[in-house]
């Protein structure tokens, strides 16, 4: 039977919590009562994770695994899932269940009022350190900027998109994928639900702090020139304090208080080498997104798929 809803999880390294996964999501799923499909996209997990998405499949045919052939991160895994997908709406997920399951009913019901994208919004974050939530607060708000579209607060990728929406998606031609930024860019008809993020209880954060600012990155750069646009603010502003500089060294000299020439080379010359480099190193971030653009390769690789034959 064609499924009705598709659940989607990105898998690293998560054989501690695949198992609760199952035991958690599927009950929710059958109470619901609709025909549904649960996605796992494998993105080349080192543990046994594969091995588990293995036998849940072989038990149970609405569960799906996609295996990757190495670690493409968690967004292109939730993109995989998506163009993968069959169901008239998906809710994309964590493996780790730090976001509720049992929100499930309450972000179908709005799906079925008329709404497109369903935003699960966190009111409390258990257990996520002061760094951890300071970041990825200021993450939002500069995506926020820098795109100049409306991403809600306190969001992460636990939503649920309408078919038209993932379709919309599916096509954007880009290879820079962060399904936040999209999400807001396509539009439709959007509202939110509220919960308590909890805790996770097994396994460990996969997402390290080189991961986050490679993620950080990836969220701006590609959707907004205006970062690049800052090196020749930089550049002007570099200008203007070097003005400053040499009215300041114009003036002392004027009232008697001349320091010594080389006093003053120092910091002009740090200050214009440093504007130089800081815009230079901008405008290489976008030829190097432009540069993988170009090259055309494909988001992720799958190595082979599980309960999709039909
Ligand atoms: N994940 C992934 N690929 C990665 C890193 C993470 O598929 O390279 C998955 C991970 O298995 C989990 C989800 O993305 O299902 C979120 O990861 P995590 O819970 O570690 O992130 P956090 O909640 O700490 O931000
Ligand atoms: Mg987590």
């Amino acid at each position: 039977m064609k499924p009705v809803i598709s659940i989607i999880t990105p898998v690293y390294n998560e054989h501690e919590c695949l198992p609760t996964f199952f035991k958690r999501v599927i009950p929710i799923m059958e109470k619901i009562g609709l025909p549904f499909e649960i996605i796992a996209v494998n993105d080349g997990s080192k543990d046994d994770s594969a091995d588990i998405l293995k036998a849940q499949c072989e038990k149970d045919k609405r569960c799906k695994a996609i295996n990757f052939s190495r670690n493409f991160g968690q967004q292109a895994a939730f993109l995989c899932g998506l163009k993968n997908s069959s169901g008239d709406c998906a809710i994309l997920i964590d493996a780790d269940l730090q976001d509720p399951p049992e929100l499930f009913p309450e972000m179908i019901a709005k799906w079925k009022e008329g709404y497109d994208v369903v935003h699960g919004i966190r009111k409390v974050r258990k257990g996520e350190s002061f760094f951890k939530k300071f970041t990825s607060s200021l993450f939002i708000k500069l995506l926020t900027k820098s795109s100049g579209l409306d991403i809600p607060a306190n969001s992460g990728e636990f939503k649920l998109y309408d078919r038209k929406v993932i379709d919309t998606i599916c096509a954007l031609p880009e290879r820079s994928r962060y399904l936040r930024v999209q999400i807001a860019w396509v539009g439709f008809k959007q509202t939110s639900v509220e919960f308590d993020r909890e805790e996770r209880t097994e396994g460990k954060t996969k997402f390290t702090l080189k991961k986050m600012l490679k993620t950080a990155e990836a969220g701006i750069v590609p959707y907004s020139p205006k970062v690049l646009k800052l090196s020749g603010k930089l550049g002007v502003l570099g200008g203007i304090l070097s003005i400053l500089a040499f009215a300041t060294f114009t003036v002392l000299a004027c009232v008697g208080i001349a320091l010594p020439l080389t006093a003053w080379l120092f910091p002009t010359v740090a200050l214009a080498t440093s504007v130089i480099l800081v815009s230079n190193g901008i405008t290489d971030l976008y030829v190097g997104y432009l540069y993988e653009d170009v090259k055309g390769r494909p988001v992720y690789v799958e190595r082979d798929k599980l309960n999709f034959e039909d």
